[in-house]
C-alpha cells in the first residue's frame, strides 16, 4: 500500500465518522411534538425538563397537547389553551406577540398556557409585597405586575408545579 493511499482511507474514515457525529447531533437537539408548531418545540422541552428538576415526569407529547402560532383577534390576549372534550388542548401563541416578544415573555405565557391545557390549574392573581405577581398563572387583570426574569424564574416555576390545589 503506498502512503497516498493509506492517507485516503484514513481521510475517508475521518469524513464517515464525522458524518456520522452530524446526525445524532441533529437526532438528539429536539424531541418531536405531534400537532406542535415546531417553533414551539424548545419550550414544551423546556417545561418537561423544569418539572423533572422538581421531581414531576411530564410527557407533553405523550398527552397529546398540541400548539400554534396564530393571529388571537380577542384584544389583549397573547395566549389561549382551547379546552377540548374530545381531544387533547390546544395551546394558542398569537403570532403578532411571537414576533416581537423576548424568549422569557415567551417561555413565561407558553408555560402560563401549559398550566391551564396540561396541569389544569386555573386563575391566581396573589401579590408579592411590591406588587409583582405572585404567581404566572395571573389572569391579566388582576392588577399585579410581571416580574419573570433569569434571575427570578426559579420562584415562579416552584410555585407553577407545586401548587396544584391552587384556583
Ligand atoms: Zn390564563
Amino acid at each position: 500500500m503506498t502512503n497516498f493511499n493509506l492517507i485516503r482511507i484514513i481521510a475517508f474514515s475521518f469524513l464517515i465518522t464525522l458524518v456520522a457525529c452530524g446526525k445524532d447531533e441533529s437526532i438528539q437537539l429536539n424531541k418531536e411534538y405531534q400537532g406542535v408548531e415546531a417553533e414551539l418545540w424548545s419550550y414544551f422541552e423546556k417545561f418537561e425538563a423544569e418539572a423533572a428538576e422538581r421531581g414531576i415526569s411530564i410527557d407533553l407529547a405523550a398527552a397529546g397537547i398540541t400548539g400554534s402560532i396564530e393571529k388571537i383577534h380577542a384584544h389583549g390576549t397573547v395566549g389561549l389553551c382551547n379546552h377540548r372534550l374530545d381531544e387533547p388542548n390546544h395551546v394558542i401563541i398569537d403570532a403578532d406577540f411571537w414576533a416581537t416578544a423576548s424568549q422569557n415573555a415567551k417561555e413565561m405565557i407558553i408555560f402560563h398556557e401549559l398550566g391551564h391545557c396540561y396541569l389544569e390549574r386555573g386563575h391566581n392573581d396573589d401579590k408579592n409585597i411590591d406588587g409583582t405577581c405572585a404567581s404566572i398563572m395571573r389572569s391579566g387583570r388582576g392588577g399585579c405586575i410581571d416580574f419573570y426574569t433569569s434571575s427570578n424564574k426559579n420562584s415562579y416555576l416552584d410555585e407553577l408545579y407545586s401548587d396544584e390545589s391552587a384556583n
